[in-house]
């Protein structure tokens, strides 16, 4: 038994939901906790507002300023969520007679995700449909290979990753164990 109030209320999620309590071992997706402070960040650039963590919100906004600077427009489509979001987004999806196993290679579980961490972000182009693998065509994508990696950003979910999550190349983050300097 557990005495981490976060990982309990993760645990109490989870069996509410249904993941199989393998699900951190067979996914090796590290737990991850919500921070406790939050920035808003592309204020204005986006219809709804959106957040990060105090570094990684620097990061992007040099990230976002540089890819502009190179004529490249990456707009944000999805920042900071927190675990509720998560356990929001899957019970809809059970709601409409999705299988949890089928929802869990799309969403990462609630508590599982990068994105509760604040230093997740999902990137798309103006007039393109997001969170689509359409994505890894555009030149922002190109943009990001090539210089993500200069403010810390990586994509998570290449291609066959181990995690067993599907391709995001839409979705790029500051790993969490990147110290802060
Ligand atoms: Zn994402």
């Amino acid at each position: 038994m557990t005495t981490d109030p976060w990982a309990e209320r993760v645990a109490a999620i989870h069996r509410e939901l249904g993941v199989p309590a393998d699900y951190a071992a067979r996914t090796g997706l590290p737990l991850v906790r919500e921070p406790e402070t939050l920035v808003e960040v592309s204020p204005g650039r986006t219809q709804r507002r959106h957040w990060l963590e105090p570094y990684a919100a620097a990061r992007w906004a040099s990230m976002e300023a540089a890819a502009e600077g190179d004529g490249i427009r990456v707009v944000l489509v999805s920042a900071w969520r927190s675990v509720d979001y998560q356990r929001g987004l899957i019970e809809r999806k059970l709601a409409r007679g999705e299988a949890i196993e089928d929802i869990l290679a799309v969403n990462a579980a609630p508590g599982y995700s990068e994105h509760h961490g604040g230093r997740a972000v999902d990137l798309g182009v103006p007039g393109a449909a997001p969170l689509t693998e359409a994505f890894e065509h555009t030149d922002a994508f190109t943009w990001l290979t090539r210089n993500a990696e200069r403010f810390g950003f990586a994509l998570s979910y290449p291609r066959q990753n181990a995690h067993g999550i599907v391709y995001e190349p839409w979705h790029w983050a500051i790993p969490m164990d990147t110290t802060v300097a």
